[in-house]
């Protein structure tokens, strides 16, 4: 698979790869072709508090350690999860509605339940529209006391947020999906669980809506059809909402908006942080993005892996991702960058500038949907966060130079599969693609280095990289390469 043309499908693999099947992603068509974002990337600073460059913590921090790209926005299509087995470790699993035959009683009850179940997503989208809060919690199942909190919770979160849309449609139900257990539990003549697109766009940020979709139990008690739960049997690769988390603040920023979970205080601090990684990745692309971006801080990994749709513990060592909230791939998906509390917390202020920094460059360059090779992809943005943080070089190669100095020269730059979160060889991948641009920078000056990138990004077809190499540096990769060897050596001292 070459490079360019396969590089959507090839993040996909190597996620797959990476998290086995905790993440199950979905073959991305076309992706090689697509303008759009269709895959996040995401970093891990192992550790770090804030230290004076040259102590070993910082050092990490600066190293970026371990990337993951996810394809797809991480996240199984939507008819994938309507139709996925409610339970995915096979405890409870049955066959999917679809592949049954239905008699024509069947088919009439699903009409019903279905009919019952949009009228109440119906209300519902009604009273996030007219801010009315007793409306919506009209919806709520009186019997569902726990849900019911969380729905004043969701309610006020919908209120904070600048929705410029809202949207909830019924997709499919699987009338088996509950144990008889929980359908006695849930009482009522009858219970069903749904799943249920829920579509969300933020005035002043979203191009486009993002999309999830939500599992939601439907009760019928004399008559009525209420909502009891928003959270049922999650499948495996199912991205929670964050404003279905738990009470969010925000802060609001001149380029960027933080959805925190955490506190106001907490959201307020990261804003700084986030207007100046702004700027600096504009001072190097350019003008010609939103030059906004929108963060979400969750108080737990958890929730971070909530909103990402991954198992727990998945994201233990990754301190920040960049994704595309859209369960397929789509012109203008809405990015967001989401945090790892713990670890983005443990950076410390410059570490956290380095990587908001390299996040951003992803956002403004959407190489969630870029041909652009992961060496380039990488190393760019890491040039962009080293030009606005300077580390010394020591520091942000160490572990590369120490390779150097045994005489162990990168034959290539760095493969795809070198950026693979479980890469043995990570820090060395993420440092030597960043010395690749920085060479690309100091030969031939930053705004070739940027029109380098942009060329690779505008290709069509697998000759880009090559392409590129020829037209903007005037040489082959061959000798790009050669070159580059030279000045690891130079620069480690080898
Ligand atoms: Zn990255």
């Amino acid at each position: 698979m070459s490079r360019l043309t396969g590089a959507g499908e090839q993040r996909g693999a190597e996620v797959i790869d990476e998290h086995g099947d905790t993440v199950p992603l979905p073959v991305v068509p076309s992706a090689g072709d697509s303008e759009e974002p269709i895959d996040h990337l995401s970093e891990s600073y192992a550790d770090g508090p804030q230290r004076p460059p040259f102590t070993p913590i910082l050092k990490k921090v600066a190293l970026g350690v371990a990337v993951c790209l996810v394809a797809g926005a991480g996240y199984a299509g939507l008819q994938q999860i309507a139709n996925a087995p409610a339970d995915p470790s096979g405890a409870g699993a049955h066959q999917p509605s679809q592949s049954t035959s239905t008699t024509p009683d069947q088919a009439q009850a699903g009409v019903q339940r279905a009919v019952a179940g949009e009228a109440v997503l119906q209300k519902m989208t009604d009273a996030v529209e007219n801010e009315d809060r007793t409306e919506f919690l009209n919806t709520i199942d009186p019997k569902a006391t726990a849900f019911r909190t969380s729905a004043r919770t969701i309610f006020s979160n919908l209120s904070t947020l600048p929705l410029g849309t809202f949207q909830l449609r019924y997709v499919s139900d699987d009338s088996a999906a509950l144990t008889p257990d929980r359908q006695a539990e849930l009482g009522g003549t009858q219970s069903w669980l749904a799943q249920v697109e829920v579509s969300w766009q933020l005035s002043g940020y979203d191009v486009k809506p993002a999309r999830e979709t939500l599992p939601v139990t439907f009760v019928t008690r004399e008559g009525k059809t209420y909502a009891a739960s928003f959270s049922e049997r999650f499948v495996a690769g199912q991205r929670r909402p964050v404003w279905a988390l738990g009470p969010i603040d925000l802060a609001k920023g001149k380029h960027s908006l933080v959805i925190s979970l955490e506190s106001e205080s907490e959201a307020r601090s990261y804003v700084s942080v986030a207007d100046k990684a702004v700027e600096s990745v504009t001072k190097v692309w350019g003008k010609g993005w939103r030059q906004k971006v929108v963060i979400y801080l969750p108080a737990k990994q958890a929730q971070m892996e909530g909103v990402l749709g991954a198992q727990p513990n998945t994201y233990t060592q990754i301190a920040a991702v960049t994704m595309a909230e859209l369960d397929t791939p789509a012109v203008g998906a809405p990015v967001r960058i989401v945090a790892n509390p713990k670890l983005f917390e443990e950076l410390g202020k410059q570490g956290r500038r380095i990587v908001l920094t390299h996040e951003t460059t992803h956002v403004a360059s959407t190489a969630t949907a870029s041909p652009v090779p992961l060496w380039l992809a990488e190393g760019f943005a890491d040039y962009v966060a080293f030009t606005a943080v300077p580390v010394q070089d020591e520091s942000a190669a160490k572990e590369l130079f120490k390779a150097v100095r045994a005489g162990k020269v990168p034959a290539t730059l760095p493969t795809p599969e070198a950026f693979a979160a479980s890469a043995t060889e990570l820090p060395q991948a993420y440092e030597s693609a960043w010395l690749a641009c920085r060479l690309i920078a100091e030969r031939e000056g930053q705004d070739k280095l940027v029109k380098f990138y942009r060329a690779v990004h505008a290709s069509k077809t697998s000759s880009g990289l090559p392409d590129a190499f020829k037209s903007v540096l005037g040489m082959t990769e061959a000798e790009f390469v050669a070159e580059w060897q030279k000045y690891l050596e130079r620069l480690a001292g080898a």
